[in-house]
């Protein structure tokens, strides 16, 4: 037994009467066209389009109808639903586009604008010549070595040859440590900031195996007045070579690679007898004037303010090995020979760039640093 089929009238279904479809239906295409936003635009497609919105509801309706009624309110359901999925699609590139273009106006770079990120720092001209000054050791087979700024007296003078009355040790200047505050009178703490980068010498004959070639740059202290000329704080950078059968020969093929490396070739240099405790024989080095090649000196010439038209620039102090150090050190004077030869950075610095005040490479004015071309 089943239930009466009784004619089933699509009018009775409200929600799929052909005037509320088209109210649902303008209004879903009035809020589209009403939102301003994209979040607005959202909120009407959960409105109008979402699964409780009133066309879907009748859409859902529609598998109730008698069949002879399911297609006329599919089709006119089904129209609505198509329109007002258009105008959502529509209305969305519309305001994506607007958004679009507004982040295009309100985001514009200027590349003409003038730029003003903060500086990020330069390396100071003194520390890139310590490194391209080692470079040209380092070319040569030589290998980079470091010690202390605070030294012993030992590594300082006495293994150099200094004996503890040498006149040289006032001769440096030397700026010697205090010894502790609880230690009786009279006592001395047997350490000095150090005078010159000779100890690494020292250090490096006694800790490295021979045949030994090394090269260190680094700090050192006088107890010197600052002014035009003179640093208590300065830089140098000497090389120590050790080995059998090294000679002057050698010494002043070094020096000529090392000037020429560093003011192109076809300087000439040249060495006269000086003295320093720890090489025997001494000299000082100097070079052809790079700026007037020496024609400053002939008659008539102009004056040359690098050289004071003498023709040679004193640059470096070198010499042999004292076989004394080699001694103080353990190593057998009558097998190894050795040559060293050191020079200040910062007049390196000012001869190769005709700078005249030492002080300026101490001062820190960025404007200094600048002038090299660094990246500040
Ligand atoms: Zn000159």
């Amino acid at each position: 037994m089943s239930a009466p089929n009784r004619n089933y009238d699509p009018v009775e279904v409200t929600t799929l009467s052909a005037d509320a479809v088209e109210r649902a239906t303008s209004e879903a295409l009035a809020a589209i066209s009403a939102a301003a936003t994209l979040e607005e635009l959202k909120e009407a497609r959960l409105a109008h389009a979402g699964d409780k919105a009133p066309l879907s509801l009748a859409r859902a309706e529609i598998g109730a109808l008698p069949p002879q009624a399911r297609a006329d309110a599919g089709r006119r359901v089904g129209a609505a639903i198509a329109q007002v999925r258009d105008a959502l699609t529509a209305r969305q590139e519309q305001l994506e586009r607007e958004r679009d273009e507004q982040v295009l106006i309100t985001e514009r770079v200027d590349v003409t604008l003038p730029y003003d990120r903060l500086p990020a720092g330069a390396r100071h001209p003194v520390s890139m010549l310590a490194d391209k000054l080692s470079d040209v050791f380092v070319a040569m087979g030589y290998e980079v070595a470091e010690g202390p700024e605070v030294e012993a007296e030992w590594y300082n003078f006495d293994a150099l040859n200094f004996l503890p009355d040498h006149p040289a040790r006032e001769m440096q200047d030397t700026l010697f440590v205090a010894a502790p505050e609880d230690a009786p009178p009279g006592t001395r703490s047997g350490l000095v900031m150090r005078t010159h980068t000779s100890p690494v010498q020292i250090r490096s004959l006694l800790t490295r195996p021979l045949p030994l070639y090394v090269v260190s740059p680094g700090k050192v202290y006088r107890n010197e007045a600052l002014d035009a000329t003179h640093l208590p704080v300065f830089y140098q950078i000497e090389c120590l070579a050790v080995d059998e059968g090294l000679t002057m020969a050698d010494l002043r093929g070094a020096i000529q690679a090392f000037v020429d490396a560093l003011f192109g070739t076809g300087l000439r240099t040249r060495l006269r007898p000086d003295y320093f405790p720890f090489t025997e024989p001494s000299a000082d080095v100097s070079m052809e004037c790079h700026v007037c090649r020496t024609e400053s000196t002939k008659p008539g010439a102009d004056p040359c303010r690098v050289c004071r038209s003498q023709g040679w620039i004193e640059i470096a102090g070198c010499g042999m090995v004292n076989p004394r150090v080699l001694v103080a050190c353990g190593i057998d004077p009558d097998r190894y020979s050795g040559f060293a030869f050191g020079l200040g950075i910062e007049r390196s610095l000012m001869l190769a760039n005709g700078i005249n005040e030492i002080r300026d490479t101490y001062d820190g004015d960025v404007r200094f640093s600048r002038a090299f071309g660094m990246e500040i």
